[in-house]
This record gives C-alpha cells, structure tokens and sequence, in this order.
C-alpha cells in the first residue's frame, strides 16, 4: 500500500479539478507544483485591493452548461463582457471584428455595405484553398482588417509570418454583422468575484499540496508515495525529450501599479501595430468594475521559448502535431502515469475545455479505480 492514491504534478486547474473529484470519491491526493502558489497560470493575486491576473487575462466563457454549474459552485461570477479595443498606431477599433469596426474602418452603416466592402475585397484576393494564416484571414475578412488588426499582432505573438503560421490559429477570431463587442459567442461569460486563486484553493480542500516542488527534481522518490501519477507538466520533458522538443510560445509580463484610478478606460486593449512591441496591456480592475483610487496595469510581451522557460502556448503546427503524436504513442502505453492539461495534452485549451477534460478523466478513471477495489 502506497501512501497516496494520486500523485498530482501541477496545482493549476486541470490537476485542482481531477484532485477535487478523487477526494470527493475518497481518495488521496499529493498535489506538487515547481511554483511557490497554487492555480497554474489562472492565478490571481491582490494588489491594491485589485485582483491582478499574473499571467494574463483570463476571462470565463463557456457554452457547457454542466462546466458553468460546476465551476459556480466555488466562486460567484460578476457580469464582465470582454469586448478589447485595438489601438493601430493612432486609430482605435473595437474588436471582435463587427459593424463597429467596420463603420470606424469605413465609415460604412449597415451591414449590406459592409459586407460588400468586405465581399469585394476577398474577390480581390482570388483564394479558394486557404494554406496559411495570411491567406486564411485575407480570405475571411480581406484586406484592411487584415493589414490593420491581425498581421501586426499576429506576427508579434507567434514570432514568425502569417505566411508560416497555421490557417485554423484566425478561425478563432468571429466576424460578425452587428454592433455587438462581445468577444465570444458562449452565453455563459464572467470574472469570479474574489479572482481564481479562491477558486483553486476550493477545489484542493482536503488534498496535501506542497508547493515549490519539482517533478524531475524528486521523481523516485514522489512517485514512490503514490499508485498513480496524474502529469500536467511538458509531455516532452516528461520523457527527456527524446524524440526532440516540443515548440511553445512564452510570454513575458510587465505589471506596474500607477497612482490614478483610470489608465485605459478598458480592460483590455489590444496594440495590432507591429511597431509597438508589446501585444496587449490588461487593466485589471476593469475585469471587476473596481473603484479603488490606484489601479495595476499589465503589458504583455511575446517570446520565443527555450528550455526553462514558461511554456504558454504549444505550437500546434503539423510538424509539432506529428512530433506529439510520437511522444502520446508512448504515453498511451503507461499504465501508472496519466497525461493531463494543456501541457500534458499539448493543446490550445481555454478553461471550460480544462474543466471539461479534467471532469472527463475523473469518470472514467475513478470509476475504474473504484471497481477495481
Ligand atoms: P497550467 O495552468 O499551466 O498548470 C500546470 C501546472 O503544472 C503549473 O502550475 C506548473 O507550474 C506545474 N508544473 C509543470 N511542470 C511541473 C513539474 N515538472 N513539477 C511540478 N510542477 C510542474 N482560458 C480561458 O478560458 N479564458 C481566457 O481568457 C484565457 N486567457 C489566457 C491567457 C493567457 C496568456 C494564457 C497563457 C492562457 C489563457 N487561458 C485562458 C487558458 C488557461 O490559462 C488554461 O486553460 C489553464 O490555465 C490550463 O490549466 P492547466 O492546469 O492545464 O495548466
Ligand atoms: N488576433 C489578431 N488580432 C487581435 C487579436 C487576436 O490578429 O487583435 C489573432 C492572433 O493571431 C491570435 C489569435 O487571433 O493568436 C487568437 O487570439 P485570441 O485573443 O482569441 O487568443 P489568446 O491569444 O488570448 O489566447
């Protein structure tokens, strides 16, 4: 008999989440992390009475009515709508890509014309098999959108040219003929009153956590404690990276408290102009309406990745793909350790889709273990 049933390797949400279901169902849990808090990236933290996202905005969205309900159980969540601005050198536009955009792009009105002006300018571009991102966006909202609110940021945040960069990245950008600046189309949207570190500290109620802990570092000696292993960290650097690294993307912040309540007006807005060398600047405040007489800004730069470094974002081109997919052959054949989270999973995953993955796992694997018992 091991001490633990699970030995967790990450305390962001995916290990918080798959820890919470297994104590529910009476087993025990070690949840380790190489940072010194708890909640991954999702992280929030208070700075002058302002819960300050650490590592990037993050808003809550989801249509998955059965992730909404659960996550309302650890936190109540306010009503913020993301609806960033884009700045263009000295233009501003509202974003997602609709009837406001377009009206300050073109002056236009309705969206018959709009989407004429649009029409002709993909007509223009003669593309019927987009094969890259650069084609991808000409061929979905044309040329001025594409000049002046995606090719700058874009080539900013993935470090290389739209023209060698995956078409489906810029189908996660909606267009939309109405005057509607709500980022996402999910009807469940919102920020957790109190920030998500709360949450994360819920959901790991009655599980060890020890923190500034890692994995490699101590690894006979942990997985020694428990049957099983459930690894949110690097799929890659879990196996030495013996078939090659794994490309990320890593980001570097910049937050700084200024003496005034308003710098931006908005929470987020984004700098789509290749010059500006930062991608974004968050205003955390304005995710929870706050009030408070100072207020915390963030920009947010983008970085190539190399070992030891924060790994944000996996680079989910085919060449990555097919390398992944050599390193999940041989993690399908692990009977004690199980894959999880974005890091694990090396996939682009918002928090619903973590949530939703982590509730997944935790049906499947704890009824098996509870049969066999
Ligand atoms: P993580 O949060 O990365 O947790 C993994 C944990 O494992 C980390 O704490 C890490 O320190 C630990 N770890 C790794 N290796 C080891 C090791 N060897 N030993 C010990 N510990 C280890 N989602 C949304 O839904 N809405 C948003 O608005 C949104 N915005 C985002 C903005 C940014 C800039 C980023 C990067 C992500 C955003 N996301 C957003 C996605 C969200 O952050 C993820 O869905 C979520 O954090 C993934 O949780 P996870 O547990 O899989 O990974
Ligand atoms: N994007 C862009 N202009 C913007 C915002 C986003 O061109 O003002 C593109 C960019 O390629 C980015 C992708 O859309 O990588 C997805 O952006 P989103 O903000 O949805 O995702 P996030 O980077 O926040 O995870």
């Amino acid at each position: 008999m091991k001490k633990y049933d699970y030995l967790i390797v990450g305390a962001g949400l995916f290990g918080s989440v798959f820890a919470h279901e297994a104590v529910k169902c009476g087993k025990t849990c070690l949840v380790i992390d190489k940072r010194d808090h708890i909640g991954g990236n999702i992280y929030t933290e208070e700075i002058e009475g302002i819960q300050v996202h650490k590592y990037g905005a993050h808003i809550f969205h989801t249509s998955n009515k059965t992730v909404w309900d659960y996550v309302n159980q650890f936190a109540e969540f306010n009503h913020f709508v993301n609806s960033p601005i884009a700045v263009y050198k000295d233009e501003l536009y509202n974003l997602p890509f609709n009837m406001n955009t377009f009206h300050q792009l073109w002056g236009v009105r309705t969206p018959a014309e709009a989407e004429a002006r649009i029409r002709e300018q993909i007509s223009r571009m003669h593309i019927t098999n987009p094969k890259n991102l650069e084609e991808q966006a000409l061929a979905l909202v044309g040329q001025d959108v594409y000049e002046k609110l995606i090719e700058g940021y874009t080539r900013k945040q993935w470090g290389r040219e739209c023209r060698e960069l995956p078409a489906f990245i810029i189908k996660r950008l909606p267009l939309r003929y109405t005057y509607d600046n709500n980022y996402f189309k999910d009807p469940y949207q919102g920020i957790p009153k109190g920030g998500y570190t709360e949450i994360i500290r819920k959901l790991l109620e009655g599980t060890q956590v020890v923190l500034k802990t890692d994995f490699f570092a101590n690894k006979e000696e942990l997985c020694a404690q428990a049957e099983k292993v459930v690894f949110t960290g690097m799929l890659d650097e879990f196996y030495d990276y013996c078939y090659g690294p794994l490309d990320y993307r890593s980001l570097r912040f910049e937050t700084e408290v200024l003496d005034m309540a308003n710098y931006q007006g908005n929470a987020v807005v984004n700098y789509t102009d290749y010059e500006v060398p930062y991608t974004r600047i968050i205003e955390h405040k304005h995710f929870e309406f706050g009030t408070q007489p100072k207020t915390v800004i963030t920009r947010e730069y983008s970085a190539e990745w190399t070992k030891g470094a924060e790994p944000y974002y996996p680079v989910n081109d085919p060449a990555n793909n097919e390398l992944y997919a050599k390193y999940e052959r041989r993690a399908l054949e692990e009977k004690n350790v199980i894959f999880g989270g974005r890091l694990g999973m090396y996939r682009y995953m918002d928090m619903d889709r973590v949530i939703e993955e982590a509730l997944n796992l935790a049906e499947t694997e704890l009824v098996y273990c509870n049969e066999n018992e």
